[in-house]
């Protein structure tokens, strides 16, 4: 799951950030409202969390204009302000939800799963193959009917692979789906993560073809 977050203030935009990404999230952050137009156009997310007091362009503008350009994402407001008619404004320019600053990251994560999972389509549900089972929403994967735990980036490339089961998956798109903007990536990092795949599901969960990619069997 790729969250797109829109926030002006530093602090908050770092510490979001990084709790996002605790939670397995792959997430990018801008600064302001001018290139989420652009970003939504390159990217697919599935979810915005967007802050309204911004400079330039507000925050208001931005949702109005995604969703005019019928961009369907879910959107979650942050806001200063709380009074009634700000709320009501957000809900009827297309947003799903809003939090009030200051708020708690636990109710954060609750209102970002609530929305992914009402979002409901083919991407809320259980992803399936090799004796996996992924629930991209709740973040958690079984083998063999025992929970597991893994890191973010394992879960991030078991997804895009149970997502493409019975194909195969190149080493760009596997990096691309699992690191945020401007994160490095160390040449041979993919393959240390499919060996530790491997290791947890058996060596035949993961067929590699050389030149082409990965692929979990159909
Ligand atoms: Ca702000």
């Amino acid at each position: 799951m790729r969250i797109l977050l829109v926030e002006d203030d530093t602090q908050l935009g770092e510490s979001l950030e990084a709790a996002l990404r605790m939670e397995q999230y792959a997430v990018d952050w801008l600064r302001s409202g001018e290139p989420v137009r652009s970003a939504l156009g390159a990217t697919p997310y599935d979810l915005l969390i967007l802050d309204l007091g911004l400079p330039v362009v507000p925050g208001m503008q931005v949702l109005r204009q995604l969703r005019a350009d019928k961009q369907q994402l879910p959107v979650l407001l942050l806001t200063a302000r709380n009074t009634v008619a700000d709320k009501v404004d957000g809900l009827d320019a297309g947003a799903d939800d809003y939090l009030t600053k200051p708020f708690e990251i636990a109710e954060l994560f609750a209102r970002v799963r609530a929305l992914l999972r009402r979002n409901g389509d083919h991407k809320a549900t259980r992803l399936q193959g090799a004796g996996i089972s992924l629930d991209p929403v709740d973040r958690q994967v079984w083998f063999e009917d025992q929970l597991q735990t893994l890191t973010a980036r394992e879960f991030a490339i078991l997804e895009i692979l149970l997502r493409n089961a019975g194909r195969f998956v190149s080493r760009a798109r596997l990096e691309e789906g699992t690191y945020s903007w401007g994160e490095e990536v160390e040449s041979n990092t993919v393959e240390v993560y499919i060996s530790r795949l491997r290791k947890r599901f058996g060596s035949a969960a993961i067929e590699t073809m050389r030149g082409v990619g990965y692929r979990i069997p159909d």
